[in-house]
């Protein structure tokens, strides 16, 4: 996609909106915050935040999805990958590969400082919470930016290949190998972090934003009594499928292998049983809005974030669904 420019190019619009949760993945739902971070104040949003794709490289935990979140609401986020800081060097990783140590993810050298940073605090005895709220504070976000859980849960792809971590899959094996399942390893035992369920407490709107169903919001509504918060909240969700197809990366593939339909109408199943509302795509001819599906009601949006300023409408759009 082209490029997004997530600083502050447009004034703060106030909108008159009580405090949002937002649930999040690493690619599509940072792109509709960078758009709503533009009209409502970032001491209202509340991210909680995928943690099942982290894994430690080179002795450090790298929590990829929150790193995004931490790095978009720093305005340090390289817009075109969608991971990393822009401008980043990558001077440490590629030392080490020329000295045979190949790491399973490119980390850039500044990115590296967060996951020392975050490492450190981990071994200081802080929680992952407590160390994403000092990493937040460091980098003076205003947002409230929440692991799922301060357990380790991790995802794990069944290939023909065997099991392996999904970073493993996603990026040392591009996602080729043809995928038998899904297993998120720890996920029976983990409930979500004291300070995610406070969160419920307090406010009573959340936004799943369009991230893929299985490997990001899915460890998230899989967490011990999640999915009946949910019930008992106002819930709309936004499609990261556009007809038959993702809009990028591998949910297609992975909702296959869940049984899914790779479709609208398949991400509806993943969250049937708590979701209000679902917006599709405008250009989305698979699914009628008519009726809606099973009681969960459908609206059209034009979902393609590929600028700020379309992030900033389809905001608009979400929010004035509650
Ligand atoms: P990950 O953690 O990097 O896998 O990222 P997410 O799960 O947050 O986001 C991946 C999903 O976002 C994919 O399924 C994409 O189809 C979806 N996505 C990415 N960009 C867009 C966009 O502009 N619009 C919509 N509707 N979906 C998007």
């Amino acid at each position: 996609m082209g490029k997004v420019f997530v600083g502050r190019t447009t004034p703060l619009m106030r909108y008159n909106q009580d405090p949002m949760i937002i649930l999040s993945g690493g690619t599509g739902t940072p792109k509709l915050l960078a758009g709503m971070r533009k009209i409502i104040p970032e001491e209202d949003m509340t991210v909680i935040v995928n943690t099942a794709e982290d894994t430690h490289v080179s002795g450090n935990l790298v929590c990829p999805d929150i790193d995004t979140i931490l790095y978009l609401f720093a305005d340090t986020i390289d817009a075109e990958k969608w991971w990393g800081i822009r401008d980043d060097t990558f001077a440490t990783n590629e030392a080490l590969r020329k000295a045979g140590r190949r790491e399973v993810m490119r980390i850039g050298d500044i990115d590296r400082t967060t996951h020392i940073m975050r490492s450190e605090l981990l071994r200081d005895g802080y929680t992952l919470t407590e160390a994403i709220s000092e990493l937040a504070r460091r980098f003076g976000i205003g947002a409230t930016i929440l692991p799922m859980t301060d357990r380790e849960v991790a995802t794990h792809i069944a290939t023909p290949d065997g099991e392996m971590h999904f970073q493993e899959y996603w990026i040392t094996n591009a996602g080729e190998p043809d995928v038998l399942g899904i297993r998120i390893h720890g996920i029976k035992d983990a409930a979500p972090s004291d300070a995610v369920l406070a969160a419920f407490d307090n406010d009573d709107r959340v936004i799943i934003g369009p991230s893929n169903p299985i490997t990001s919001i899915g460890p998230i509504i899989r967490l011990q009594g999640m999915r009946g918060i949910l019930r008992k909240k106002h819930v709309v969700a936004i499609s990261p499928i556009i007809g038959s197809a993702p809009v990028s990366g591998p949910a297609g593939k992975l909702m296959h292998a869940c049984g899914y339909d790779v479709s609208s109408a398949g991400v509806i199943e993943c969250y049937r049983d708590f979701l209000d509302t679902f917006v599709i795509d405008s250009d989305d001819l698979e699914i009628s809005t008519s009726s809606g599906i099973g009681g969960v009601e459908i609206v059209r949006a034009d979902t393609m974030m590929t600028s700020v300023e379309k992030s900033v409408a389809l905001s608009q759009r979400v929010l004035d669904l509650f």
